[in-house]
């Protein structure tokens, strides 16, 4: 199951207080595993570190809403189940792209695969035709592609991104010599995909 316990923040710009519903734990019980990374799953919530200021609206990483003082909690614990307190949902991840809130390049890499995550979303149903990046969405892979490095995970979105990109040569070039027993079954089915030029990201069946 997924437990949640509110959770204190404070703004480090106007020292706004406020609560909202953390997660405490979660798991890949009856989840779906995507070709991109995404993990869609009823007990699966991975809330995003971006927050934004309710009051000032102004946007920072989970560790900057540090509170010096305990807080008055009483009208800020009401509000924790508003929709506007708390994680910035991964679907407005693309348009935080203009404000580049990336401290460095870890998290600009983070923005980047949850706004390429976001922008596959209407491209998981089942029946749904692979259509293009639009020129934001591209201009974001490329982004991602050059912080991408070569670790067996790193490899593997590149390798995906490429194929979602309509670039098979490339893609499959990616997957040479790709030894990781833990990643085996995705980098397979990445490597058909590109093989029979697919570029539709896919669910992974469920060994
Ligand atoms: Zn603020």
């Amino acid at each position: 199951m997924t437990t949640y316990f509110p959770e204190r923040m404070c703004c480090p710009r106007c020292d706004h207080g406020f609560s909202y519903m953390a997660v405490g734990s979660f798991n890949t019980f009856g989840a779906t595993f995507y070709t991109d990374g995404f993990i869609e799953g009823p007990m699966y919530d991975d809330q995003g570190r971006l927050f934004r200021c309710p009051q000032c609206r102004a946007i920072g990483w989970n560790d900057e809403f540090i509170c010096e003082e305990p807080g008055d909690d009483e009208d800020e614990l009401a509000a924790v189940f508003d929709g506007e307190v708390g994680p910035i949902p991964m679907r407005e991840y693309p348009e935080l792209l203009a404000e580049a809130p990336w401290r460095g390049p870890d998290e600009e890499k983070y923005v980047r695969i949850a706004a390429f995550w976001a922008a596959n979303m209407p491209r998981r149903a089942p029946d749904s035709q692979p259509a293009p990046f639009n020129d934001d969405e591209h201009r974001n892979l490329l982004a991602l592609l050059d912080l991408l490095g070569d670790s067996s995970q790193d490899r593997l979105m590149r390798a995906e991104i490429l194929r979602e990109m309509g670039r098979f040569e490339e893609c499959l070039a990616v997957l040479v010599g790709f030894d990781d027993t833990e990643l085996e079954t995705v980098a397979r089915l990445i490597r058909e995909l590109a093989m029979g030029r697919e570029r539709g990201v896919k669910p992974i069946a469920a060994e």
